[in-house]
């Protein structure tokens, strides 16, 4: 297979999404028919969604959650993890994953662009708590500070992502944007590469299935993340 040699001079920004973590057994969107395991994401992934039906959200995250711990990292996030080490200072993992994989991999610089599974927040104190600090036998688990309901610390449709001003500081530094496993439809991670491509940066694709953004790709490695990304970088 053909390699990706990086120069000394090159900052990488990686964007991964769900298909990164498909081989760790954690079922992607598109696999799923735009479900997110059999749910529809007006009811599990916006804030109206909450409102209408909090212990339903929370029962959908509270399996996530759970889910995640049962499941290890792949090497397809070993491979980032170990690309981070020989380049420390020139690379920025941005993921719209909320499993917590990446970390789990070893990778330093991550930002979870859409939250995590292992933390929540109070609604009203907005006091973070870690999944593994609640009792998760509540229907809707309560803020030990206020006593006011928790909602899971995942950024919902509709909702601002996580750490944008860094992200695009680093999209404009960056001179390698390599996307993995997401189809591209997510707003606004999609447009990342489109910023990219503007500013005359090199772009790198690996994915299962052909992206919608593939026009903006100039390299893609069509397949398995696990299977491509271990060999893949000289
Ligand atoms: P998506 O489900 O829309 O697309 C997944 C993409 O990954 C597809 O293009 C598919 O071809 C590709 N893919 C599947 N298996 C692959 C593999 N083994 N190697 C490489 N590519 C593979 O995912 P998305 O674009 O990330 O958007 C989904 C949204 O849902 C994200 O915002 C994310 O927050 C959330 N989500 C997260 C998880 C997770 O944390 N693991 C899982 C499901 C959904
Ligand atoms: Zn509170």
């Amino acid at each position: 297979m053909q390699k990706i040699t990086l120069k000394e001079s090159d900052l990488v920004l990686i964007l991964t999404g769900a298909g990164i973590s498909a081989e760790s057994g954690i079922r992607t969107f598109r696999d799923s028919d735009g479900l997110w395991e059999n749910h529809r994401i007006e009811d599990v992934a916006t804030p109206e969604g909450f409102q209408k039906n909090p212990s339903l959200v929370w029962k959908f995250y509270k399996e996530r959650y759970t889910h995640a711990l049962e499941v290890n990292p792949n090497p397809g996030h070993y491979a980032l993890a170990e690309l981070e080490k020989r380049m420390p200072n020139r690379f920025l993992l941005v993921t719209q994953n909320v499993d917590g994989l990446h970390s789990r991999a070893g990778s330093k610089q991550v930002i979870e662009m859409h939250g995590t599974l292992h933390t929540c927040f109070c609604t009203r104190c907005k006091q973070k708590q870690k999944m593994n600090n609640i009792d998760l036998s509540q229907d809707i688990p309560i803020c030990s500070a206020c006593g006011k309901a928790l909602r899971p610390d995942i950024v919902w449709f509709g909702e601002m992502p996580y750490r944008m001003d860094e992200i695009y500081h680093g999209l404009d530094k960056a001179t390698v944007f390599i996307t993995i496993g997401t189809s591209g439809n997510v707003y606004p991670a999609a447009y990342f590469i489109t910023q990219a491509q503007r500013r005359g940066v090199r772009t790198i694709g690996i994915n299962k299935d052909k992206p919608e953004n593939i026009e903006y790709i100039d390299e893609f490695y069509q397949g398995k993340a696990g299977e491509i990304l271990p060999e893949l970088f000289s």
